[in-house]
């Protein structure tokens, strides 16, 4: 039956979503957004494993303009005084229709927003009060309009506002006390790295980030760092302290412009008490980037649910919260393990470390399990 749906949230999780009600079913359908535009910010880049391409290519994305992606077959394991430690072969979870993928995250958005945007998208969006009437859910906007659905998809990211209205048990995001800085590139020279690869350098409390995100191999850089605090106007001397007392060849690059954020995790994963409420993407869980797959989850969640509701199986007894618990444990364990080996700081850790990377990666053994339970091998 015809289903009436508000998604709350146009990042890449309500995008996804709206992109496969619109093609595959005809409920009607509504995406909600607070800003008053798409943040198409340029330069931040976003990775993209087999398991979420395959889900963007069912809305077409295997015609997205080739230029503005690219598809790095190798990782680069590096430390961060730029000695290679080993290297990751990523082209053997590719199938010919599926590739791991980096791309802008702007590029993304610009491609989930095209089929959505004159009729299914509306800005300035905040929800004020929301309430139950008969099976619907009513939801009234602070600019006095309102919404009567039978399903509402919260979206609206890690610090999900939609929570607050449908859930008594908080599930207050938790600073990681680490952060992330972008670096815009201006020149590459300082880095002895293969472009075409993505280059990941570990070093003590911190690892950096580099990969193409388009065939002009413009390269995203994100270096993260450990902190107690995070205080956005010290970052110059954080960047002193942890990276350049490490790498001194790195000052040229940290003089450009550097944009930070917190990272942040989500510490329990709460299921929805309302039977007509879907958490999906960050909303349901925030992970952290050491696995890179923040939006590759909300791709996949934002199917699972899509499917349920395709299949008219979004009722009482759906299973969607277990399915997703289960998936996000394996993410969520694997994206913590990295973390804290990514960053050990004694050298007798690190020497370690990087003996049993050399080894792993070429275990075929390992690196299945690992990478394509993640992948979806
Ligand atoms: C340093 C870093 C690097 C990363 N790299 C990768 C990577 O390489 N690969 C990867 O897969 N992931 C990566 N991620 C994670 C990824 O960016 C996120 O997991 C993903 O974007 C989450 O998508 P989302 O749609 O759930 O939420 P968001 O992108 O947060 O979107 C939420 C949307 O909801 C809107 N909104 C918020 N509140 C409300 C409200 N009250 N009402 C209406 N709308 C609202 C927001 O404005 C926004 O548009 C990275 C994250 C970090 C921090």
């Amino acid at each position: 039956m015809k289903k009436k749906c508000a998604i709350i949230g146009a990042g890449i999780a309500g995008l996804t979503l709206a992109n496969l009600i619109k093609k595959y079913t005809d409920h009607e359908f509504m995406v909600y957004e607070k800003d008053d535009s798409l943040s198409l910010e340029e330069g931040y880049g976003i990775q993209l494993g087999t398991n979420s391409i395959k889900i963007l290519n069912q809305i077409s994305f295997d015609k997205i303009n080739k230029e503005k992606i690219f598809q790095p077959k190798t990782i680069d394991i590096y430390n961060i005084q730029n000695e290679k430690i080993c290297d990751l072969n990523l082209s053997k979870f590719n199938s010919p229709e599926a590739k791991y993928t980096t791309l802008q995250r702007s590029t993304l958005i610009e491609f989930l927003k095209e089929e959505i945007y004159t009729q299914h998208l509306r800005f300035g969006k905040k929800i004020k009060e929301v309430s139950e009437l008969k099976d619907k859910v009513l939801i009234k906007f602070d600019d006095n309009t309102n919404d009567l659905v039978d399903f509402v998809f919260a979206a609206d990211g890690i610090f999900s506002n939609t929570r607050s209205f449908f859930e008594i048990k908080k599930n207050e995001p938790r600073f990681k006390k680490a952060i992330a800085a972008r670096i815009i590139l201006n020149s590459k020279s300082e880095f002895d790295i293969n472009e075409e690869n993505i280059s990941l350098m570990l070093g003590s409390n911190s690892h950096i980030v580099l990969y193409p995100i388009n065939k002009k191999k413009e390269l995203n850089m994100v270096c993260i760092m450990r902190c107690k605090k995070y205080e956005p106007d010290n970052v110059k001397h954080l960047v002193q302290e942890i990276i350049l007392k490490q790498n001194p060849k790195l000052k040229n690059i940290f003089e450009n412009e550097i944009k930070t954020w917190p990272l942040y995790f989500t510490p329990k994963i709460i299921p929805s008490s309302n039977k007509k409420v879907f958490y999906i993407g960050d909303a349901f869980n925030g992970f952290l980037p050491t696995l890179a797959q923040g939006a590759g989850q909300s791709i996949e969640s934002a199917f699972e649910i899509f499917n349920l509701l395709a299949k008219d199986k979004l009722g009482k007894e759906n299973n969607y919260f277990e399915i997703r618990l289960k998936r996000a444990k394996i993410i969520r364990s694997r994206s913590n393990f990295n973390f804290f080996v990514f960053h050990f700081k004694s050298k007798i850790m690190q020497n370690l470390r990087n003996l049993f990377l050399k080894f792993l990666v070429k275990r075929k053994f390992f690196v299945k399990r690992y990478l394509g339970k993640v992948y979806k091998n």
